[in-house]
C-alpha cells in the first residue's frame, strides 16, 4: 500500500505546530499531560473514595456548572462507559414510554435504534434527514423525551438547541448528545434537560466517562423511574449515578487520568473567559477552514447551509480529480493526523476537528498543507 503512496514532503514551515486533527480521541494539550505527570505521585494509583480523587470530581462538577452557566437546580452527574453507555442508561432511566429522535448521521441514529429495540418502551418517533442536513423537532403529546444531537460528528452538522414549540420540561424532557460539542459550541441550558457527552472530543481528554448536566425535571424523572417497578441494571442506573455524583464519586472505579485531563481542559477554558472564549476559538477555526474551502478550486464544504456547518468538526469534499484518502495518507506521513472522513459516509472527503484545544492558526496551516499536497498530486 505505502509503495504506491506518493512521497511528498511538506516543508516544516508550512506544517502546523501540532498535527492532531482527529475528531475523537482528539488533541490533548501537552500542558494538561504535564500537569497529570506532576500530580501523579499523589493522585494516580490512589483510591477514588478518598479526598484526592473526590476533589478532582468536585472540581469537574463545579467547573462544568460554571462553564455551562447552569441555572439553579441543575447538577452534573457522571459514570463510566462513555456516551454509548449513557444511551443505554437513558433507555432505562430517562425515557418514560416514548421518545422522539432527530436522526441525521451515525451517532444520532444509534440512540434511535436503541430506543426502537427496547422491549419496555413504545416505538420511538424517528425523524430523519439526509447526511449534511438536520431535521426539526415536531411536538407530539405522546412523546416524553426529545433526543437531539448538537453536533453530528459523522457528518459535520451542528444544530441550535431549543425546546419544541409549546412543550415545557414538565411535559417532556429534551436530551442532547453533546459529545463533540460540549465546551466548543454555545447553548442555553434552560432549553435542555439533559446535556450529555464523553470528554475525548471537544473537552480534549480521554475516553471512558459519560458526563451529563441534568435539570430539576430530569432529576425528578430519574427518581420517579428508579422508584417504579422497571428493572434497571445497577451499572447504568442513573439514580445510582446521581447519588454517587452528589458525593463526588462514581459507582465503580473511573479512569483517574481521564477525570484529571477533563478538569484541566474545563479550568483552561474557564480561566480564559469560559464557553464564549472557547466557542470563539472554534468560530475562528471554522472561518479558516470553510473560507479556504469556498475559495479553493478543489474543495467544497460538504454541508450546504452555512448555519449548519459545524464549528467543531468540519467536513470538506474534494473534487473527484483528487483522492481524499490519498491526501489524508500523505498528510499523515508528514505528521498531520486523522483527517480521514467518516468511513460509512462514503464520500471523497476530509474531516477536520476544530475543537477548542486546536489552535486556529494550526487550522490555517493545515489548509496550506492540503494545498501543497493537492498541487503535487495533480
Ligand atoms: C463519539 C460520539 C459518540 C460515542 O462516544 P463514546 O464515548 O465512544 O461512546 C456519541 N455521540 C457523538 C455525537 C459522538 O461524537
Amino acid at each position: 500500500m505505502s509503495a504506491t503512496l506518493p512521497q511528498i514532503e511538506i516543508p516544516a514551515d508550512l506544517r502546523p505546530s501540532d498535527g492532531r486533527f482527529g475528531s475523537g480521541p482528539s488533541l490533548v494539550r501537552q500542558e494538561a499531560v504535564d500537569a497529570l505527570a506532576a500530580a501523579a505521585p499523589t493522585y494516580l494509583g490512589t483510591s477514588h473514595r478518598q479526598p484526592a480523587v473526590q476533589f478532582v470530581v468536585g472540581a469537574l462538577r463545579n467547573g462544568l456548572a460554571e462553564m455551562f452557566a447552569l441555572p439553579d437546580g441543575y447538577e452534573i452527574i457522571l459514570g463510566n462507559g462513555g456516551t454509548t453507555v449513557f444511551w443505554d442508561a437513558a433507555l432505562f432511566g430517562l425515557i418514560e414510554r416514548r421518545s422522539q429522535h432527530l436522526s441525521f448521521g451515525e451517532f444520532s441514529s444509534k440512540f434511535a435504534a436503541g430506543a426502537a429495540a427496547a422491549p419496555f418502551l413504545d416505538d420511538p418517533i424517528v425523524i430523519s434527514s439526509e447526511p449534511g442536513t438536520h431535521p426539526e423537532l415536531a411536538a407530539d403529546p405522546s412523546v416524553d423525551l426529545y433526543a437531539l444531537t448538537q453536533n453530528e460528528t459523522s457528518t459535520g452538522v451542528m444544530m441550535p438547541l431549543a425546546r419544541p414549540a409549546g412543550i415545557s420540561s414538565s411535559d417532556a424532557l429534551v436530551a442532547v448528545d453533546a459529545t463533540s460539542a460540549a465546551g466548543g459550541l454555545r447553548f442555553d441550558a434552560r432549553e435542555v434537560d439533559v446535556y450529555y457527552f464523553a470528554p475525548q472530543k471537544a473537552l480534549a481528554s480521554d475516553g471512558g466517562l459519560w458526563i451529563a448536566a441534568v435539570s430539576p425535571a430530569a432529576i425528578e424523572r430519574i427518581e420517579r423511574i428508579a422508584a417504579s417497578d422497571r428493572w434497571i441494571p445497577t451499572s447504568i442506573d442513573l439514580k445510582t449515578a446521581l447519588d454517587n455524583s452528589r458525593k463526588d464519586q462514581t459507582y465503580n472505579t473511573p479512569a483517574l487520568a481521564t477525570l484529571f485531563l477533563t478538569v484541566q481542559q474545563v479550568e483552561w477554558i474557564n480561566g480564559n473567559g469560559g464557553l464564549e472564549w472557547a466557542a470563539s476559538r472554534c468560530d475562528r477555526s471554522a472561518e479558516a477552514i470553510y473560507g479556504w474551502a469556498e475559495r479553493s478550486s478543489v474543495a467544497t464544504p460538504f454541508v450546504a447551509d452555512p448555519a449548519a456547518r459545524s464549528h467543531t468538526v468540519a467536513t470538506i469534499d474534494l473534487d473527484d480529480a483528487v483522492d481524499a484518502t490519498t491526501v489524508s495518507k500523505v498528510l499523515a506521513q508528514n505528521g498531520v493526523l486523522d483527517t480521514f472522513s467518516y468511513r460509512k459516509l462514503g464520500r471523497n472527503q476530509l474531516r477536520i476537528a476544530l475543537f477548542p484545544a486546536i489552535d486556529p492558526a494550526d487550522v490555517e496551516a493545515l489548509t496550506r498543507c492540503i494545498d501543497f499536497v493537492v498541487e503535487r498530486l495533480a
